[in-house]
């Protein structure tokens, strides 16, 4: 099968991911987007579809092998890692091209007080007792907080969670995170004085960060993964010209 009509597969789930989708298409790749199914009707999105988990390293390796896959792009999410392990050991036994997108993380910036931790588990030890924190983690990440009855905890969603979030002195805030000055009065509003979050980079929700400089609140970040040997890139353009050089010169070569 010539290259061209070989596809891309995105492991995707991400802006980034939908993105690159479109600008491959749109480059004229046959592309698959891959979605793991967490969310119950997600947009659609340029090129082909599929949706669900491939049942390990060895799903993905034995997907990649009966699709005739070209190349294989991990825009998974920063803290999403078993998929991203998968990857790897799937692109080392059917030896096909493969490369990362992930948006660079956030630096610290003059002013910013920030405690870096690499689990929850120690966020959940950093904060200091009788701390008012905002808490802007998913839904699955709350649990380990559970422990911490000597502080008070916001805790942020977009939808009403199914069951209150197991933990003791709590209060829940239903709204998405707004412009740094709404960001700003919120945090205020709330008597905050640490937020605890995880860096995922980008700017959607980047005003908080800034609102707490800002008002020189501490925040306990909790550092990305960190993914040794894996080629990445950190947008869409750099990897639309990584898919020309490569397929282009594994075109020339079939
Ligand atoms: P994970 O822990 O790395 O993956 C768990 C399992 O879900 C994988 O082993 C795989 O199942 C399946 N899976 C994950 N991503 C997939 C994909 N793109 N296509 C097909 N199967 C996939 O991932 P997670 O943290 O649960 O995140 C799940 C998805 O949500 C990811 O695609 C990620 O990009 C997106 N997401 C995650 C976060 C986050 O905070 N972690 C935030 C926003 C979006 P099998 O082993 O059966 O193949």
């Amino acid at each position: 099968m010539p290259v061209s009509d070989r596809p891309i597969l995105i492991l995707g789930g991400t802006a980034e991911a939908s993105k690159l989708a479109t600008r491959l298409v749109a480059q004229g790749y046959r592309v698959i987007s891959s979605l793991a199914g967490r969310t119950r009707e997600p947009a659609k999105l340029e090129g082909e579809m599929r949706i669900g988990g491939f049942g390990g390293a060895r799903g993905l390796t034995g997907y990649i092998a009966r699709e005739n896959v070209s190349l294989l792009i991990d825009a998974t999410h920063p803290f999403a890692t078993q998929i991203s392990d998968n990857a790897l050991v799937a692109v080392a036994s059917t030896r096909i091209p493969f490369v990362r997108l992930e948006r660079p993380a956030w630096q610290p910036k003059p002013g910013d007080r920030w405690t870096s931790v690499t689990s929850l588990e120690e966020a959940v030890s950093a904060i200091p007792a009788k701390a008012r924190v905002l808490l802007a983690l998913g839904r699955q990440h709350i649990a380990p907080f559970s422990r911490r009855g000597d502080v008070h905890f916001v805790v942020r969603m977009i939808d009403p969670p199914e069951t209150p979030p197991d933990l003791i002195d709590f209060e829940l805030e239903l709204s998405k995170p707004g412009k740094v000055e709404d960001e700003t009065a919120f945090l205020t509003k709330k008597r905050l004085t640490h937020i605890v979050c995880r860096n995922s980079g980008g700017s959607a929700s980047y005003t908080k960060i800034k609102a707490a400089r800002d008002l020189g609140l501490p925040v306990i970040m909790i550092d990305r993964p960190h993914r040794p040997g894996t080629y990445t890139l950190p947008d869409i353009e750099s990897i639309g010209h990584f898919v020309d050089e490569t397929l282009g010169s594994l075109r020339a070569r079939t």
